[in-house]
């Protein structure tokens, strides 16, 4: 059987951020999309199967989806 296997990065999530925040990379503000992403092992880049970082959290901006890490 021949596998093709490659990472892919998922994220999920759609809450907004409490508070408005300004996007340094457009300079939009605006309440930012909070998402969880985690990098997994996926098979014929389809299926993920198994997570190989821990959860990230980021924040989105609506406008020119710019992903910002946060803590
Ligand atoms: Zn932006």
């Amino acid at each position: 059987m021949f596998l093709i296997i490659g990472t892919k990065f998922i994220t999920w999530g759609s809450a907004k951020t409490a508070e408005t925040i300004r996007c340094s990379n457009c300079g939009t503000l605006a309440q930012f999309t909070e998402k969880t992403g985690m990098n997994f092992i996926s098979l014929f880049f389809l299926v993920p199967v198994i997570p190989i970082s821990g959860k990230k959290r980021m924040i989105e901006c609506p406008n020119c989806k710019a992903r910002f890490q946060t803590e």
